[in-house]
């Protein structure tokens, strides 16, 4: 036992990584047994619950980590990466081009700009009217708070490996597919294919019965990302990079979500009433149970403001 997650065996020779809310690691990771190499598919937010998950990855396969994919440039799949020493980093090229474009912000900066989302967060918090949103707010405020002690000892690394569409590590038991249909979530996000074991490693294109972070990369494209995952793609087992272990059916659930809440942000915006007053309404059904409700808040205002601009949403 750890606190940062809880080891599932999805297949044979793939295990998801699902993280403790509030703990501070925030994104899922995942291992795959190749047979004669190991690769782990995102690091966390912590190295070290990341370090955690290298010594797990090590004993369930008797190997050293060869590959380490990153799904997308988000600081919770990647903040890890630095405790795999040993291994290969992958990543999109546009990927490894976004972190290294975006550079590191000094530790001093970083602390103040955590401090500050901390500070709208408790706000965002105090305000929450239903349990569901207070757990929520609370299990980021920890997660936020967990990065911020540990901000001194990140240091950021990025892929030494990167891909355009397609990549595969051919393995003596089973092969892994890394590849992209491009970005939706963000401007680029891959996902890992394990085909022989019938698993679907999905990053964020995919969460499971947990609100979907819409503010980086296209909601234009996104929906037809998935819908091309479902018709392309073979498998049963789908680990996202929030939420539980899943199967098929959190690529429809997913595809729904990215459709109705833009079209119910069109509405509210058109409504003639203000944002506080559709917000005050809750997450509508049937979305009203998933996790990590205050990400709706997020979504909503940011496609409230765009459509009040006229502007659409890309
Ligand atoms: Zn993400």
């Amino acid at each position: 036992m750890n606190p940062f997650f809880n080891l599932h065996t999805v297949a044979d020779g793939v295990w998801a990584a699902i993280v403790v809310p509030g703990s501070g690691a925030l994104g899922n990771a995942a291992i795959i047994d190749l047979g004669d190499s190991t690769v782990v598919v995102d690091t966390f937010s912590l190295p070290q619950a990341a370090e955690l998950l290298k010594q797990a990855a090590e004993k369930l396969t008797g190997k050293p980590v060869q590959y380490v994919i990153n799904t997308h440039y988000h600081g919770d799949h990647h903040y890890g990466n630095q405790v795999f020493t040993n291994s290969q980093i992958i990543t999109t090229g546009i990927t490894r081009d976004c972190l290294t474009k975006e550079a590191a912000p000094t530790t001093e900066a970083w602390q103040e700009g955590l401090q500050q989302v901390i500070t709208t967060l408790e706000k965002g918090r105090q305000a929450a009217q239903d349990n569901r949103l207070q757990t929520a707010f609370a299990n980021e405020i920890a997660d936020k708070k967990a990065l911020l002690r540990a901000v001194p000892d990140i240091r950021r690394v990025t892929a030494s490996i990167t891909f355009s569409d397609k990549m595969i590590i051919h393995g003596s038991a089973r092969t892994a597919t890394v590849l992209t249909f491009g970005g939706g979530h963000t401007e680029s996000d891959a996902m890992v294919y394990v085909e022989d074991a019938g698993v679907l490693i999905a990053g964020d294109l995919v969460l499971s019965r947990t609100h979907p972070a819409m503010l980086s990369g296209s909601l234009e494209n996104w929906p037809g990302i998935v819908e091309r995952i479902g018709r392309e793609l073979e498998f049963s087992k789908l680990i996202p990079g929030h939420g539980e272990v899943t199967d098929r059916s959190s690529l429809g659930e997913m595809i729904r979500y990215l459709t109705a809440i833009p079209e119910y942000a069109r509405q509210a915006a058109a409504s003639g009433e203000t944002e506080a007053y559709w917000l005050e309404g809750g997450v509508p059904e049937p979305f009203a149970a998933w996790e990590m409700s205050h990400v709706f808040g997020w979504n909503f205002r940011w496609l409230y403001q765009q459509y009040k601009q006229g502007e659409g949403v890309k």
